[in-house]
């Protein structure tokens, strides 16, 4: 009798550990990188690129209330590398993304490709395989028109609060460039102005063309201290899908070729108060 309950314990346990294992598998498969070139297969096949984009970003990616769609430079690329890569009857998908969750969506795969004014960084090269840059973007301040902040020196003192965007390169700068500040961080740019505005910090902080389009908006507040990191944009694709990042690079440049790509920058970015379109050009 004794025995057939050993048995029937080995038994037991043998079927839970190869439930568990196979648990674990299926969770690893849920989890892992697209096959290699998958995801340019499959934008071929169904001729739709899923676009991971901005919706809080004036000029690069905004939600137009009035006309109920997303605007901006980087919708307009997307939509135009989209038909470029795939041809005119091509369609491009908008998902929209936050500073703290453009890389994971993609990362999951809710998106095919990201053109949501992504800096290239080492850090991030080591998740995603980015495209040459598109844009060339730089660090900057934006302050009330009254304050006496001039440059990122400024804000090198105890007591000096500077509001940012959470997930952005900008936190991590702001620690390193201004070390004493305090870096308040909020969830998108629209908390992070308002925050501003009523005085929770003395400075924002982002790219220059992002703070230019808020100030351009904003008659009292000014852009100040010209760029003090370089952030290249880059369009990001999933660690390993080469294929896809290559056809977006060629996408790309025959749009530098024929003109649309210097339409869209005059388009975005002309009359901008202190925004050069030369320097942002690549
Ligand atoms: N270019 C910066 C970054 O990639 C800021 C853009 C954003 O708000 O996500 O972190």
């Amino acid at each position: 009798m004794r025995k057939i309950w050993k048995k029937l314990g080995f038994v037991t346990l043998f079927l839970l550990a190869v439930v568990s294992l196979s648990a674990c598998e299926s969770y690893g498969n849920s989890t892992a990188e697209p096959e290699k070139d998958q995801v340019y297969s499959q934008v071929k096949a169904s001729k739709k690129i899923i676009w991971g984009v901005r919706n809080d970003t004036r000029l690069f990616g905004i939600m137009d209330i009035k006309e109920n769609k997303l605007v901006g430079f980087d919708i307009d690329l997307a939509k135009a590398i989209t038909k470029q890569m795939l041809g005119k009857d091509a369609k491009a998908e908008l998902f929209q993304t936050t500073s703290k969750t453009k890389i994971p969506v993609l990362k999951n795969g809710n998106v095919d490709a990201l053109m949501a004014t992504v800096t290239i960084t080492p850090e991030r090269k080591k998740q995603v395989t980015f495209s040459e840059p598109y844009f060339n973007a730089g660090q900057s301040l934006l302050v009330s028109k009254k304050s006496s902040i001039k440059s990122v020196k400024d804000l090198n003192k105890a007591g000096t609060v500077v509001v940012a965007v959470k997930g952005t390169t900008a936190v991590e700068n702001i620690h390193k460039f201004a070390p004493k500040a305090r870096v308040l961080e909020y969830d998108d740019y629209g908390q992070c102005f308002t925050a501003l505005k009523a005085g929770q910090g003395q400075a924002m902080s982002t790219d220059n063309g992002i703070l230019a389009g808020i100030a351009a908006e904003n008659p009292g507040y000014k852009v100040v201290g010209g760029t003090f990191t370089h952030e290249p944009y880059g369009i990001a694709v999933d660690k390993g899908q080469t294929k896809m990042a290559s056809e977006i690079n060629k996408a790309f440049n025959e749009l530098k070729k024929n003109g649309t790509y210097n339409r869209l920058m005059h388009k975005w970015f002309d009359g901008i108060p202190g925004f050069s379109i030369k320097e942002a050009e690549r």
